[in-house]
C-alpha cells in the first residue's frame, strides 16, 4: 500500500501548487541516469560510516537549491523534462478540434487567464458564501457541512488522510466485502497538515501557528470580512479543538483500529450533536445502509463540536475554508498571501513556480486521465512495458522463493502468502479502463472548473458504493512518477512516467536497474505481505490469514525496526517515528533484498560487467543510493518527518545496514557507523 514516494505523492489540495514538483539543478554534474554517477559520490567517506554521502556527498554539497523549490534531487532535470512534455501536450490539445482536447485546454487557459481572474473578483464565491452568512441554526449547519463532503481522502492507497472539510469519503472494496465497493468516512476539518501542528509545543510548530492565525485574518480581510483578527482567532481555537479529537497518523495506519461499521442510526448515539440525517440527506448518502467510520472516536468528538462550539464560529470556520480552499486561483492578493504562508512558512520556499507550471499542475490533478492518454499515446513504447513486465516477473520469482525457504512462517500462511502473490495484480503503464471525468469546464472560470471537478469526482465515486469490484482499477495517473500498492484489490500500479530515467533505462547494466527500479518493484510487492498486508487475504480481505506465532516473530522483528528508524534524528528536536514508518521501512527492507535476488538471477549465471571500477554488487548498491538523492528544506524535511509514512530519502538509503550482501560488497568492518552485528540486521522474508 503507499505511494513508494511521500514527499512526491498526492499533494493535498491546499499544497497542490507548491510541491507537485520535486526537480533539481545540479551544477556542473552530469545528468543522472539509471547507471551510476561516480561523479555523485564522495569518496572520501566510507560506505560503511555514511553511506548516503558516499554514493551522494558531491552531488549533495555542489547542488544549489533554486529559490522556488522545496526539494532538489539529481532527477530535477528530468522532472523539469517532463513537465514540459506534460506541457507540450497540453499546448497541442489546444491546437486539436476533439472534445477532450478541448476540455485539457480550456482547463489550462482557465487558470492562465490572470486577467480574467482579476476581473472576476470573489464573485465565483459569493454565491457559496451568502449561503454560508444565511445559516440560521444547528440542523442548517450540518446540512451545509454535508454538502462540503468530498471524495478527498484515501485511506490505504494513495494514503492521503487529511481534507478541511469536516469529513472525507472514501469509496473502496468493503473490508468484510471485498467484491463491492464500500463508503469510508474519515476524519476532517484542519487546515495545517496535521494534527500535531496545532498541538506540538515545539517552538517551530508554536510560529507557524502563530503565522497561520495572521495568515487567516489576511485571507478574510481580502474577502472583507468585518473583525477579521477576532474570527481568526475563533477560527484556529475551532481547528485546535477538532484536531485534539483527531487520530495520531500512526493510529490512522493500523486497520484494524478502523474497521468501525455503524448503521445511519449509530451516528446519533455514539457521536451526538451533528445533525446526522440532515448531514448524509445534504451528502446524498442518506439511502446509505452502513459506513466504515475509520476514525471512530474523532467522529465523536467532532460531532459533539458542533453542538458545544457558537453558530457563528463555525460559521466563519465554514467561510475561510470555502475562501482557503480556492484562494490559489482568486486574484493575485489571494494568491500571493497563499504563497507568503504555504510556500514560505510552511516549506521555507522564497520564489513561487512560474505560473504555466502550477497550470501544469492543474491539468493534472483535474483531468488526470485525458491528460494520461494523451501522455501513454506519445510517451510509452510497448518495448519498454514488455522490458519491465520481465523485470516484475524475475522479483515475483524470487518473493516466492523467498516465501518457501522461510522457516518462520508456518506451511498454512505460506500457502496463503503464495496464493496472494499469484492473485496479485500487476498493472504496468495505464490502466485497461479509463476513468470518466464529466464535468463542464469552462475557459474563463477556473473556481467553477475546480468546484465542479470535485463535485463530479464526488458523485462519480458515489455512484460505485455498492457496485461491484474492479480489481484492477488504477489509483494514480500514468503520468504520475510514482507507484503504488492496492491493497484491497490485492494490485500494484506503476504509471509509465516511472519506467523511465532515473528509475528505469533500457539500456542501462541490470545492476542500475535493479538498484533503482527494481527495488521499487520489490518494495510494491512487499506491501502485499507487510504489517498491513499480512491483514488482508488473496481476495483483499481484511482477514487475519496468519497464525499467532506467526505474529509473534513478525512482531519482534518488527519491533527491531522501529528502535532502528527511531534512533535516527534529522534534527536535534526531531527523530523519526520509526512506528509511524513502519510499514514503508518494511516494504525498503524487503524490496532491496528481493531486488538484489532478481538481479542475481538475471545475470543467469554470468559475471556483471564492471562500470567504473565498480563490480556488480557495487553497482547495484551505489544504484539504489543514487535513486534517493534528493536536498530538502529544514521546514519541509520537518512537515515530512511529522506527517510521512515514509522515511525521508536520506535514511531510506540506510536500509542497507540490514542486507549481508552489503557489507561483503564494500568490505565494511565492525567500526563503521552503520555496521550492524548480523544478529541484529533486520530481515524479513
Ligand atoms: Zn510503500
Amino acid at each position: 500500500m503507499k505511494p513508494c514516494f511521500g514527499f512526491l505523492a498526492a499533494p493535498t489540495l491546499l499544497t497542490a501548487f507548491l510541491l507537485t514538483t520535486v526537480p533539481t539543478h545540479a551544477e556542473d554534474l552530469p545528468q543522472h541516469g539509471p547507471a551510476i554517477v561516480p561523479a555523485y559520490m564522495e569518496h572520501s567517506v566510507r560506505p560503511g560510516d555514511e553511506f548516503y554521502l558516499y554514493a551522494n556527498g558531491t552531488w549533495e554539497k555542489k547542488t544549489q537549491m533554486r529559490p522556488d523549490r522545496a526539494f532538489e534531487s539529481p532527477a530535477s532535470d528530468i522532472y523539469d523534462q517532463h513537465e514540459q512534455k506534460l506541457q507540450d501536450l497540453i499546448q497541442n490539445a489546444a491546437k486539436a478540434q476533439d472534445a477532450n482536447s478541448r476540455r485539457i485546454a480550456d482547463l489550462y487557459r482557465s487558470f492562465m487567464d490572470e486577467a480574467a481572474i482579476e476581473t472576476a473578483g470573489i464573485k465565483p464565491l459569493e454565491a457559496q458564501l451568502k449561503a454560508i452568512a444565511a445559516i440560521r441554526d444547528k440542523r442548517q449547519l450540518s446540512g451545509a457541512l454535508g454538502k462540503t463532503l468530498r471524495a478527498d481522502v484515501d485511506a490505504l492507497n494513495m494514503t492521503n488522510f487529511h481534507t478541511d472539510n469536516l469529513f472525507g469519503l472514501w469509496v473502496a472494496p468493503g473490508f468484510d466485502d471485498s467484491e463491492h465497493y464500500h463508503a469510508y468516512l474519515m476524519q476532517g476539518g484542519i487546515v495545517l497538515p496535521d494534527r500535531e501542528y496545532y498541538l506540538s509545543d515545539s517552538d517551530a510548530m508554536k510560529e507557524i501557528r502563530t503565522k497561520y492565525q495572521e495568515h487567516i485574518a489576511t485571507i478574510l480581510k481580502l474577502a472583507a470580512f468585518e473583525n477579521a483578527e477576532k474570527r481568526a482567532a475563533r477560527i484556529i481555537a475551532l481547528e485546535h479543538a477538532i484536531a485534539e479529537t483527531h487520530w495520531s497518523l500512526a493510529d490512522d495506519n493500523d486497520v484494524h483500529k478502523a474497521n468501525n461499521i455503524w448503521k445511519p442510526a449509530d451516528f446519533a448515539s455514539k457521536a451526538p450533536g451533528l445533525d446526522w440525517a440532515e448531514y448524509f440527506r445534504a451528502a446524498g448518502l442518506n439511502k446509505q445502509a452502513s459506513f466504515y467510520v475509520w476514525q471512530s472516536s474523532a467522529f465523536t468528538g467532532e460531532s459533539a463540536l458542533v453542538a458545544s462550539i457558537p453558530l457563528e464560529d463555525w460559521k466563519d470556520w465554514l467561510a475561510f475554508h470555502a475562501l482557503e480552499r480556492y484562494a490559489s486561483v482568486l486574484p493575485k492578493a489571494f494568491a500571493d498571501e497563499e504563497f507568503a504562508f504555504w510556500g514560505k512558512t510552511l516549506n521555507g520556499v522564497s520564489v513561487e513556480q512560474p505560473r504555466w507550471r502550477r497550470g501544469v499542475s492543474v491539468v493534472d490533478g483535474h483531468l488526470p486521465s485525458e491528460l494520461g492518454r494523451l501522455y501513454v499515446q506519445r510517451y510509452f513504447p510497448p518495448e519498454v512495458k514488455a522490458q519491465v513486465q520481465a523485470m516484475v516477473s524475475n522479483l515475483i520469482a524470487v518473493y516466492r522463493q523467498r516465501l518457501e525457504s522461510i522457516t518462520w512462517m508456518a506451511p498454512t500462511t505460506k500457502t496463503q502468502a503464495i496464493a496472494k502473490l499469484e492473485t496479485l495484480y500487476v498493472g504496468i503503464g495505464y490502466p485497461d479502463r479509463w476513468e470518466e471525468e464529466n464535468y463542464e469546464v469552462k475557459p474563463d472560470d477556473i473556481v467553477g472548473n475546480l468546484w465542479r471537478s470535485r463535485e463530479a469526482k464526488y458523485e462519480r465515486e458515489r455512484g460505485l458504493i455498492g457496485t461491484v469490484v474492479d480489481d484492477k482499477r488504477w489509483c494514480m495517473s500514468p503520468q504520475t512518477i510514482n507507484a503504488v500498492n492496492l491493497p484491497l484489490q490485492n494490485s500494484l500500479n506503476f504509471p509509465a512516467a516511472i519506467l523511465q530515467a532515473p528509475s528505469f533505462d533500457a539500456h542501462a547494466p541490470a545492476a542500475a536497474n535493479y538498484g533503482a527500479i527494481g527495488a521499487v518493484i520489490g518494495h510494491e510487492i512487499s506491501h502485499t505481505f507487510d504489517s498491513e498486508g499480512s491483514a488482508f487475504d488473496s481476495k483483499g480481505r481484511l482477514r487475519n490469514w496468519w497464525t499467532k506465532d506467526d505474529f509473534a516473530h513478525f512482531n519482534a522483528v518488527a519491533a527491531r525496526l522501529v528502535a532502528q528508524y527511531d534512533a535516527y534524528k534529522p534534527f536535534p528536536d526531531l527523530a523519526l517515528n520509526g512506528k509511524q514508518t513502519l510499514a514503508e521501512n518494511i516494504a525498503d527492507d524487503a524490496g532491496l533484498a528481493a531486488a538484489y535476488d532478481a538481479y542475481k538471477a538475471s545475470l543467469k549465471g554470468q559475471a556483471a560487467p564492471e562500470q567504473n571500477g565498480f563490480n556488480g554488487d557495487q553497482q547495484f548498491y551505489i544504484a539504489f543510493a543514487q535513486s534517493w538523492a534528493a536536498k530538502l528544506r529544514d521546514s519541509a524535511l520537518r512537515n515530512e518527518v511529522m506527517t510521512d509514512t515514509h522515511s525521508p530519502d536520506h535514511w531510506r538509503v540506510f536500509e542497507v545496514r540490514n542486507q549481508d550482501e552489503w557489507y561483503e560488497a564494500f568490505d565494511v568492518k565492525p567500526d563503521e557507523k552503520l555496521y550492524l552485528a548480523p544478529n541484529d540486521r533486520v530481515q524479513i522474508w
